[in-house]
């Protein structure tokens, strides 16, 4: 489920639709969280072998740690990749607002965090673009991310939370303990599906 002050629009006619900010969101904010309506295609299902629905599972999907494709039920789906983008995942499972988002700005992610099976160019046309997103992105830049996405986690409670009710209870709890403490931060890496070994 995405954050509610969000709402679909057209981007351009090359890269389609995309989610946008309708009130001003701030850093720390939760954008998404896997609720308990999103569909969960866990590895060997039998859509996954289906090519006419594998082909739409696989557009709209993202991978968790355990190699399941979750599709979205709203349009979560339509939020795309920018290399600058103002949301991330994190090792919490949900994704957080790295930074304020104004009214009307695009929301925008790191496709690097979602499990993608195929390196995928970016056209992102931002400074910092990395040109594509590898499959290992998550490897490569957990640590860098995880200095991003902690000032967000740290600001986790002092900002308007309507997606926290979805948040699981064990992840609440750890968030918690977390955030009490300053000890054991779960890193964005723990998202890593690692395919080339499940396959051995
Ligand atoms: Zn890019």
């Amino acid at each position: 489920m995405v954050h509610p002050n969000t709402e679909v629009r057209v981007v351009s006619p090359e890269i389609g639709l995309g989610v946008f900010a309708t009130k001003f969101i701030p850093k720390g904010t939760i954008m998404y969280v896997i609720d308990e309506m999103e569909l969960i295609f866990p590895e060997g299902h039998h859509l996954l072998t289906d090519e006419h629905y594998r082909k739409y599972i696989e557009k709209f999907s993202y991978t968790d740690q355990n190699g399941s494709r979750i599709v979205s039920w709203d349009y979560a789906k339509y939020i795309n990749h920018y290399c600058d983008r103002n949301t991330i995942s994190t090792g919490y499972g949900f994704e957080i607002a790295l930074r304020d988002i104004e009214a009307g700005e695009q929301i925008t992610d790191d496709y690097g965090a979602l499990n993608i099976e195929e390196t995928m160019k970016c056209y992102c046309g931002k400074a910092n673009c990395r040109g594509a997103i590898h499959t290992n992105d998550l490897l490569t830049f957990a640590e860098e991310w995880d200095k991003e996405i902690l000032p967000a986690i740290q600001q986790l409670n002092k900002v308007e939370q309507p997606l926290m009710y979805y948040v699981d209870d064990i992840t609440k709890s750890n968030l918690e303990n977390f955030l009490k403490t300053g000890k054991n931060f779960a890193s964005v890496k723990s998202l890593y599906y690692d395919r080339v070994k499940v396959a051995k």
